[in-house]
């Protein structure tokens, strides 16, 4: 019993350390507009949606 309760808590801290990576992932990948708030991948220079220059961080 003690195993499958383990197993779960597993599952969940690989699921949630996951989607923590992919947050980071994204957040180092991409630029968000400041002006529409739409992601731009890091090699463009201006928001593909409204044209806005991206800040480089
Ligand atoms: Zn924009």
């Amino acid at each position: 019993m003690h195993d499958i309760l383990w197993n779960v808590a597993l599952v969940i801290v690989i699921a949630g350390s996951g989607a923590v990576f992919t947050q980071i992932y994204c957040k180092s990948a991409y630029f968000t507009c400041a002006a529409c708030k739409s992601l731009n991948a890091k090699r463009r220079s201006a928001c593909r949606k409204c044209g806005a220059p991206l800040e480089k961080r």
